[in-house]
């Protein structure tokens, strides 16, 4: 076994500040919503909530409860094969809640729950259609599971009026048996981002990948140019940090130089938008970096 590798520099985190993030900030407090920004003491709760020079603030939060039917390598949510039922009122109150905190784009992400027959597709669709309903400016992005490649449940999802539809491949295809749950899987995910865009060809698409996991740069490629192929329209690309000692061992530090490397290329290969760097999470500034790219 190797040693744990050192902590670079560049990823020592940063101290929040702007205005429109303290505003935020105590909006929430009065509200009940707890976001993954919050919860996963994101390092780029600063900049996503403040929104920049557009003032496009985002958020994160997690929908359908905190098991997960699944177990991926890199993650640390908690698993259960039978976890508590949905919360019936949760599309309605989430909405309202949102609304009262008055923010420009809302990353809707969930645990994958394969107990359920349509995988929780109907629950996050009215999710969308209420907050949709209650606040008409906001932008909505799911960043959904793979509905164990039902294309019954992604239609479901892709055609409940959401502005961006989000499914990680998460890394390459060589190293995708060993990091994510063995029912996911790299050519499924292909599917997935797929058939939403064949489904609904206004959706913007997107997809993230994390290095440091023992990728070739060859294969780094190759993933991005597969997920052209479908359609994906955003790229993001960030650092694999350990999230507990029972988790995979990260294999190497990108330095900042890299991933700077792979938001050119990600440019070059046609992405709408390539946001890469070692603090770089799949909802990273979505929203600023959405209306930029629509600005461009
Ligand atoms: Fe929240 Fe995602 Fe931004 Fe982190 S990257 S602060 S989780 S929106
Ligand atoms: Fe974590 Fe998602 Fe994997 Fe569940 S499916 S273990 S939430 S990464």
């Amino acid at each position: 076994e190797n040693e744990r590798l050192r902590l670079p520099p560049w990823l020592k985190t940063t101290i929040p500040t702007g205005s429109k993030f303290s505003e935020l900030k105590k909006q929430l407090r009065s509200l009940k919503l707890s976001t993954v920004c919050e919860e996963a003491r994101c390092p780029n709760i600063g900049e996503c909530w403040s929104g920049g020079k557009h003032g496009m603030s985002t958020a994160t939060i997690m929908l359908m409860g905190d098991t997960c039917t699944r177990g991926c390598m890199f993650c640390s949510v908690k698993t259960s094969r039978a976890p508590p039922p949905l919360d019936p009122d949760e599309p309605f109150n989430t909405a309202h809640a949102i609304k009262q905190w008055g923010l420009g784009y809302i990353v809707l992400t969930s645990v994958d729950r394969d107990d359920l027959p349509d995988g929780g597709s109907a629950h996050l669709a009215e999710t969308v259609r209420e907050i949709k309903r209650q606040n008409t400016e906001i932008l909505v992005e799911c960043l959904v599971p793979d509905f164990r490649g039902s294309l019954d449940s992604v239609a479901t999802v892709a055609n409940s009026g959401l502005d961006v539809f989000a499914h990680n491949i998460e890394t390459v295809e060589r190293l995708t048996p060993f990091v994510r749950d063995r029912r996911a899987g790299y050519r499924q995910t292909l599917k997935v981002l797929k058939t939403a865009k064949d489904i609904n060809p206004d959706l913007i698409t997107k997809s993230s990948i994390m290095l440091g996991l023992g990728e070739t740069d060859e294969q780094v490629e190759q993933t991005m140019k597969d997920l052209r192929s479908v359609g994906v329209d955003c790229l993001t690309l960030g650092q694999y940090m350990q999230p507990t000692k029972r988790h995979l061992r990260v294999q190497e530090y990108v330095t900042p130089d890299k991933f700077a490397e792979w938001e050119r290329r990600g440019t070059e290969l046609g992405f709408l938008y390539t946001a890469s760097g070692p603090l770089v999470r799949s909802s990273y500034r979505a929203g600023e970096l959405f209306i930029s790219s629509l600005l461009k």
